[in-house]
């Protein structure tokens, strides 16, 4: 086994190899200078990423999401260690709404899938959800970045559908897959329509034993609801499945798909097209957020908010020129 340094911090140089040889060990360390909120690791990440930019780009991004207790974990495992078994180095990032209370994952990926998480083509991480400021997506889609680096061709973002996530993991992954859970009766669990509409795919999950009959329901009855939607950009008609994450040769139609899918809009030219725009609008949430927090962390309106919040709230000043007057705080 490779003997790594045991300080906190290393030359720029070490993340670098670390990563190029995709050496599994830098790429957590790395991660965690990135998820640093140390000015000083922050800077050393950025200029690492930056560095490391013209290596990234080259794998499938994948963003699954589904209600928790649907099967996203047993889904990826198996999915997961059947691409292992054909050589494809995966890497799965977990963003976890609950880490930001807790300060660490209490789902707990390495029971969650036990099998990938001691395969050596397999990285498991989970990725802050944060609510701090830029915190949401941008760390994740760094992490991203960083494992197409180390060199894992298919990168997988888990989100439990619930909130925002979704909506930022379909804006940096190519391909996305709701999971979703026929009910014991007719309804569909979990069902948002938003989410159903940024599904390249729709998998009803625990098709098996006594539950078929009902995914084959529910099935029939997402693809009738799928026709009142507007066709797709990438011009790839959605697909609905039903799968047992415990069955591999349930999950490999999926794949399938999701293999055609990336050829027909490398074809079409769709699939640059999307990595350009969400090249823009992570620059843009970026810039955003920086924004943001200098603003919040400006002395003066530090000084100023509460008193201003406080006439807003008793009804003196309006909303409008509350915030025009905290601009011009912070402008001058
Ligand atoms: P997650 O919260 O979405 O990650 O869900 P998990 O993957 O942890 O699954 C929740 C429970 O459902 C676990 O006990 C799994 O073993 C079980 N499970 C997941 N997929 C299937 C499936 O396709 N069929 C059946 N019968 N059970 C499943």
């Amino acid at each position: 086994m490779k003997q790594h340094p045991k300080q906190a911090r290393l030359p720029l140089e070490t993340y670098l190899q670390g990563i190029q040889q995709g050496d599994r060990y830098m790429l957590s360390k790395t991660i965690t200078l990135m998820e640093s909120r140390l000015p000083e690791d922050a800077e050393k990440a950025d200029a690492l990423l930056n560095q490391l930019m013209p290596s990234t780009g080259k794998a499938l991004r994948l963003g699954i999401t589904g209600a928790p207790g649907v099967g996203k974990s047993t889904l990826i495992e198996t999915l997961g260690t059947y691409l292992t078994q054909q050589g494809i180095r995966i890497a799965v990032l977990t963003i976890d709404p609950s880490s930001t209370r807790t300060g660490g994952s209490i789902l707990g990926d390495k029971t969650r899938m036990p099998t990938l998480s001691q395969d050596p083509l397999a990285f498991i991480r989970p990725s802050p959800a944060g609510n701090y400021l830029g915190g949401v997506g941008r760390k994740t889609r760094e992490t991203m970045l960083l494992c197409e680096a180390a060199g894992y061709q298919v990168i997988v973002v888990e989100t439990v559908g619930v909130g925002q996530s979704e909506t930022q993991v379909r804006h940096m992954t190519d391909f996305f897959l709701l999971l979703l859970l026929a009910g014991a009766g007719d309804e569909l669990q979990g069902l948002k329509k938003g989410i159903m509409e940024l599904a390249d795919a729709i998998v009803i999950n625990k098709a098996d034993g006594e539950n078929v009959k009902y995914a084959k329901k529910a099935q029939h009855d997402v693809k009738n609801a799928l026709h009142l939607f507007t066709a797709p950009e990438s011009q790839v008609p959605p697909r609905v499945f039903t799968s047992s994450a415990l069955q591999q040769e349930s999950l490999i139609p999926i794949w399938q798909f999701i293999q055609l899918y990336q050829e027909q809009t490398t074809r079409n030219g769709f699939f640059y097209r999307n990595r350009k725009a969400q090249n823009l609008h992570w620059f843009h949430h970026t810039l955003q957020h920086f924004l943001e927090d200098h603003f919040f962390k400006h002395d003066t309106i530090k000084q100023q908010l509460p008193l201003v919040e406080k006439q807003v709230i008793e009804g003196t000043l309006s909303a409008t020129q509350a915030a025009r007057y905290l601009m011009t705080q912070w402008l001058s």
